[in-house]
């Protein structure tokens, strides 16, 4: 028969209590381990979850037999004890006991004034939290003297029809009754369940003996804590204040001393010098045993020193990594730890500036956060303005309705990125996150007028170029005016995390990389290479698009051939700059994938530039933009279409690759290329690519004579292509997944418009996620596992990875691992993230494991 084991409800912590995170909360849990290594932790109790939720509904424990344990004058505090500190709790109430008669003993042992000081204290906290009367009656007077008690007791009683109570029974009764239901209230259910906590999380409450602070003799509490929590470099921080209870000696700074000797003023090492070399030890104490870094809260009364609590030190992100790297290098915690500890998407505010988040917010209108970091700068409405500011030395935020390849130029000399429309994976959010820069889009409800040359807020504040604005691309949040921001650091200790990371990681990371600043980056994270190079970008620099344009202009195939030939010795010096960067790693090169049209100009301004730079009537350049032009231009003449339909400029890409193989591998590393097809749906699009590939590598390899290899491979980003996977990889190296196309493909969804509508279909739950931001395994997972499938049954060799956007995000890389992938491809900023998210999945769910 199974045994029914029924939890006490309140412990007395002891050693060996039944006391466990789950059942009683940290709080409970922490004490009880600073009690087994023999801290002076004054008497506590513990009420266990169970407990507290029957005291929500009003069935109250045996008070008298908890009070007994403290004696037959209890005077006690009662604090929280949820099982995440995160999660929050209602705050601590103190002196819990406190009545005419305790007051008047006390005013013998402790002086009137310090007694009433208790006194009034307490009826302050019941009658504000307990009671919930209006706080404004029960401000702590100045002087805390008869006149003052007589005035709070008059106060509640008038408010409530009674006298304040005088039994400590009814007291804490009702103290932990008040707590108990400010737990199960929406607010607090709603506050919690935001920081992560579960519906239904419990709340315990630990009841421990006063330890006063407040004597004739040196008394007072304090906090300290040995490292800094912006830095995570040692350092003891706190204060001390005489005469004082709780966190007094943080909040009231007035007559607060130093802990150590500190030129600014008087310290409590000069004061009691032992206490500190205690405190010093008990701190050493708790990191070892812990294995963490503590804040602990102490009290001196009348030379006797006691410790109520001790807390994990709040850090921001930079010094969660220090410490975590600290412990495991002095030995107190194993590297694998150090590397469980650390949520990955956090790197993210080491790796750009973030808004100091202590600076007050004028928040104008909010979008998707597309792209992390901050910025502050001048509006500019243009990429032209933008350069132009760039020119001046003076930062800008593009503003656009959307942003086109066009801009790119612009996105480089801006600091940041706004966009009314867009989504996860429309232009400006891809590019942005390849640049490194914060950008917001899809943000609905703002109005540009370009004419105007004016932006519009929600709430109708209009700003107009030049006038200083912030974008938050954490939080997607546009703020007027210029923010203080916290500086990126990459220093030794997050280094050393990664690399422990790398140890434990069994899947590869590469980089979405375009251009060779991009490589750089790449390399500088620890990218294995390069997932996916997109050859595109490399024209749209200046000299290059002029070309270009003139290829697309071209009426005869030699005049074609002319044109590329002129690009082919840029496309070759991008590819020998990239390949020398990655020193021998792979480097995955897509062939050309947009439609033509978007190199075209679309305002009438850059009509006439081009007309006279081609020496054409800008009639004739008019007609050939409208020829162009598509109705549907992600579905229409483009990716392997082009190659098909305009063959010679996948030719010249596949020389370019070659000859710069070749050269990059005299000075370094042999270079492998990896060249990938976009856009295919259908076997004899590979086909009819690999054979013009093939004859361009013999060509270059008969004129050349130099030896080198390369590997062919597919980008599997339409729905056909995954369906009918076994016949393309029949030609193909390697199937890489494009899944913002994919996902665009497969839900039907434009890319550049999901934006306007998405956070309807979120918040309507319609869509678990933006699935653009977070890959939809339901249904575009079904396609990739099917996709993987079919490509591994006519090639069980073949290599198989993810190069959307969905790369770096630890959900995705849980599903390529699962499903065997060999790496997922991310943008250079998001490598770190995604090298922790990793290698947190090898650690907590090894191969072997499943
Ligand atoms: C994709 O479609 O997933 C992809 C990586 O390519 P792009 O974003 O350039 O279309
Ligand atoms: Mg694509």
């Amino acid at each position: 028969m199974q045994k029914i084991v029924t939890l006490k409800p309140y412990a007395l912590i002891t050693p060996t209590a039944s006391i466990t995170t789950g059942t009683h909360g940290g709080r409970a849990k922490c004490l009880q381990r600073l009690i087994r290594l023999d801290m002076p932790v004054p008497t506590t109790v513990a009420l266990s979850f169970d407990t507290v939720h029957h005291i929500a509904a009003g069935q109250m424990p045996d008070m008298d037999t908890i009070l007994k344990v403290f004696g037959p004058d209890p005077l006690v505090s009662v604090r929280p004890s949820s099982e995440d500190p995160d999660w929050g709790g209602p705050g601590a109430i103190l002196n819990i006991g406190m009545t005419a008669a305790r007051h008047a003993a006390m005013c013998e042992t402790l002086g009137e004034a310090a007694a009433t000081a208790l006194y009034l204290r307490f009826i302050q906290a019941y009658a504000i939290h307990v009671a919930r009367l209006d706080p404004e009656m029960f401000d702590l007077p100045v002087k805390p003297d008869a006149a003052a008690l007589d005035h709070a007791l008059f106060a509640y009683s008038e408010e409530t029809d009674e006298a304040f109570p005088q039994d400590p029974a009814v007291q804490l009764a009702e103290v932990l009754r008040s707590m108990a239901r400010a737990w199960e209230g929406t607010t607090a259910r709603l506050l919690r369940q935001a920081k992560g906590a579960p519906a239904d999380a419990g709340l315990g409450l630990v009841v421990q003996q006063m330890a006063l602070g407040v004597g004739l003799v040196e008394s007072g509490s304090g906090v300290i804590q040995f490292v800094d929590g912006s830095t995570g470099l040692p350092q003891i921080t706190g204060r001390y204040l005489s005469q004082s209870q709780g966190r007094d000696a943080i909040a009231e700074t007035d007559g607060a001393l130093y802990l150590t000797r500190d030129p600014r003023g008087r310290s409590l090492e000069e004061l009691c010098p032992d206490w500190i070399a205690r405190l010093v030890d008990y701190g050493q104490i708790c990191r070892d045993k812990l294995r963490e870094e503590m804040q602990i809260e102490f009290t001196l009364e009348a030379g006797a020193l006691s410790i109520l609590d001790a807390v994990r030190v709040q850090r921001n992100s930079r010094a969660a990594v220090r410490i975590a790297v600290t412990l495991a290098e002095d030995g107190v915690i194993p590297t694998d730890e150090a590397v469980m500890r650390i949520e990955p998407l956090a790197l993210t505010e080491l790796l750009h500036p973030q808004i100091d988040p202590a600076a007050p917010r004028d928040v104008v209108a909010s979008g998707i956060a597309a792209s992390p970091g901050a910025a502050t700068g001048r509006i500019v409405f243009s990429s032209s303005a933008a350069q132009a500011s760039a020119a001046q030395d003076q930062p800008c935020i593009l503003v656009r309705r959307e942003t086109t390849p066009e801009d790119i130029r612009g996105m480089h000399a801006a600091q940041g990125v706004l966009t009314e429309r867009g989504g996860m994976t429309s232009h400006a959010a891809v590019i942005a996150r390849g640049l490194g820069l914060p950008c917001v889009v899809g943000t609905s409800g703002i109005t540009l007028s370009h004419r105007k040359k004016t932006l519009m807020t929600p709430q109708g504040r209009s700003f107009k170029e030049g006038d200083v604005i912030t974008v938050d691309g954490a939080t997607g949040e546009v703020l007027a005016g210029a923010m203080p921001m916290l500086q990126p650091a990459l220093d030794d200790a997050f280094r050393s995390l990664l690399t422990w990371a790398d140890r434990a990681r069994d899947i590869g990371i590469r980089a979405n990389a375009d251009t060779p600043e991009d490589a750089r980056l790449a390399r500088h994270f620890k990218a294995q290479g390069i997932g996916l190079c997109r050859t595109e970008h490399m024209f749209f620099q200046d000299d290059r698009l002029t070309v270009m344009r003139e290829m697309i202009f071209a009426n005869t195939p030699e005049d074609r051939q002319s044109t590329l030939d002129q690009l082919l010795p840029m496309q070759r010096r991008d590819f020998v700059e990239v390949f020398e960067i990655m020193q021998g790693l792979p480097v995955c090169i897509r062939l050309f994938d947009p439609p033509l049209h978007e190199f075209l100009p679309s305002d009438r301004q850059e009509l006439r530039d081009l007309a006279e730079s081609l020496d054409k009537p800008i009639a004739d350049v008019t007609r050939r933009v409208e020829q162009l032009s598509e109705f549907n231009p992600m579905l229409g003449l483009r990716g392997v279409r082009l190659g098909i339909t305009v063959p010679e400029i996948y030719d010249m890409q596949a020389r370019a690759i070659f000859e710069a193989t070749i050269e990059a591998s005299k000075n370094g590393d042999a270079v492998v290329p990896e060249i990938m097809i976009p856009l295919v749906s259908a076997r004899r699009e590979v086909e009819l690519v690999k054979t013009r590939i093939d004859a361009v590598a013999a060509a270059v390899h008969n004129e050349s004579g130099a030896e080198f290899d390369y590997r062919l491979g597919v980008m599997v980003e339409t729905p056909r292509a995954c369906l009918r996977a076994d016949e393309i990889a029949l030609h193909s190296a390697f199937l890489s997944f494009g899944t913002n196309d994919l996902t665009q493909m497969t839900y039907g969804l434009s890319r550049d418009d999901a934006g306007r509508f998405m956070s309807d279909y979120v918040n309507q739950g319609v869509y678990r996620e933006d699935p653009f931001h977070t890959l939809d395994t339901d249904g575009v997972g079904e396609l990739l596992m099917l996709g993987a499938e079919r490509g591994r049954k006519t090639a069980p060799d073949i290599m198989l990875s993810v190069c959307g956007e969905h790369g770096g995000s630890a959900e995705s890389i849980s599903f390529c691992r699962d499903a065997g992938f060999d790496y997922v491809s991310c943008s250079p900023y998001r490598v770190p993230v995604a090298r922790l998210a990793a290698a947190q999945l090898a650690l907590s769910r090894p191969l072997t494991d499943r």
